[in-house]
């Protein structure tokens, strides 16, 4: 199944879909992970996009496009993929149209003072970028991650007025999607109004979402 998950920053996008990968057996493809990766690595490529990251502005199309499309023609695709943090422009779903056929859009409706408490408070593993957050998803040794390890650090755009910046940018680039995914009759809204709902609960209610997709299809 060839899945996208819609939705604000900070809605949970990546925190559900790591947990998804492993009940489904599908790969998780985070762009925003690809973009650190290449920061990490200093390519000349990783360069010009941390100047677009840091602020929280969009990387341009063409090199996102052309970044996933290389991550989408590995073999590990071939039976589906959550994609997570892409499409995010209008654009770039159509030329995901010409890549891949997706069967789902989950989009998640996270209301604003969730996602910027949620933002504020999260941190990420340096080694694995596993997610935490301090309010909710708290590491068991302060400042390390559980699953390897690795240090815990604040993303870059984590900042308060990065965060706003990050939100006005999504209301307008990216939640035309919604119309664009609605019409072609794709999507499936899932809500989380409380800050303090378990990932384990939203993965549920994501995963019953999936069945039913499954059931209409066969
Ligand atoms: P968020 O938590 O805001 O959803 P991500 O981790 O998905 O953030 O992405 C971090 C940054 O990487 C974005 O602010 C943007 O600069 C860049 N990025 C990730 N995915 C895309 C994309 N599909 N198009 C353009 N830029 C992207
Ligand atoms: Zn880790």
């Amino acid at each position: 199944m060839r899945i996208v998950i819609l939705g604000p920053p900070g809605a949970g996008k990546g925190t559900y879909a790591s947990r998804l990968t492993k009940i489904l057996g599908i790969p998780h493809i985070s762009t925003g992970d690809m973009v650190r990766e290449e920061i990490k690595k200093q390519t000349d490529l990783g360069k010009k996009i941390k100047e677009y990251s840091d602020k929280g502005v969009l990387v341009p199309d063409d090199i996102i496009i052309k970044l996933l499309e290389e991550r989408l023609k590995k073999p590990d695709c071939k039976e589906g993929f959550i994609l997570d943090g892409f499409p995010r422009t209008i654009n770039q779903a159509e030329a995901l149209e010409k890549i891949a056929k997706i069967d789902l859009v989950i989009n998640l409706k996270v209301p604003d003072d969730i996602i910027i408490t949620r933002l504020s408070n999260r941190l990420i593993c340096s080694k694995c970028g596993a997610i935490y957050n301090l309010l909710t998803l708290k590491p068991k040794k302060e400042g390390v991650c559980d699953k390897c390890g690795g240090k815990l650090y604040r993303r870059e755009d984590d900042r308060p007025e990065v965060i706003r910046e990050r939100l006005n940018i999504y209301r307008k680039q990216t939640e035309p999607l919604i119309d664009y995914y609605t019409k072609k009759g794709l999507l499936r809204n899932v809500r989380c109004d409380d800050l303090m709902i378990p990932p384990e609960v939203m993965v549920e209610k994501i995963i019953e979402v999936i069945r039913e997709t499954v059931e209409e299809v066969s």
